[in-house]
């Protein structure tokens, strides 16, 4: 399957079954599971797949995909912002900040600060803020999303190009 060489899991993964776009998995491995849920979504074939944990009394159809949590990576900041504190801070113009990911071993990366953020799947999604920095000046920030295929460069939303983008350029900027 597909997933076994994109995931390079230690032990096994099994579709355990399928509905419409909605698939059950089944980890051979609890530690698969944890990371691979933890690093998600996916890009499969241009499509993006999202993987959750299964939950008592879950009914597929009735699934909500309304957010989804995403990793972004913030380029452009000043040294001083490489903290859990200003990562919580810096990371709601693009969501509801889950962590920064902060090395505790270091040389740290100091090339871009990285949070898990909690974001609607039907709004737009940044490509980037402006900051103001201790001289005044605003400078840009600009966000990159991990794996994440199709940004629509049209409305921002997630899951289609600008080719096939459903508003047009003015409803889009609204
Ligand atoms: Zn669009």
């Amino acid at each position: 399957m597909y997933v076994n060489d994109l995931w390079h899991l230690e032990g096994s993964v099994h579709v355990y079954g399928r509905s419409k776009n909605h698939y059950v998995f089944l980890f051979e491995r609890a530690g698969d599971m944890h990371r691979i849920i933890d690093n998600g979504p996916y890009a499969i074939q241009g499509a993006l797949l999202i993987v959750d944990y299964w939950k008592p009394d879950l009914i597929l159809d009735r699934l909500l995909f309304d957010k989804m949590m995403i990793w972004v990576q913030l380029y452009g900041l000043p040294l001083e912002c490489f903290t859990e504190e200003a990562g919580v801070c810096l990371g709601r113009a693009v969501g509801d900040v889950v962590k920064v990911d902060i090395d505790s071993l270091m040389p740290r990366n100091i090339q871009f600060l990285r949070l898990r953020v909690w974001v609607s799947l039907d709004k737009p999604l940044i490509s980037g803020f402006f900051l103001k920095f201790r001289d005044s000046q605003q400078h840009w920030i600009s966000c990159r999303y991990e794996r994440v295929c199709k940004i629509c460069r049209n409305c921002g939303r997630i899951g289609h190009t600008i080719t096939t983008c459903a508003l047009s350029f003015g409803e889009a900027q609204r």
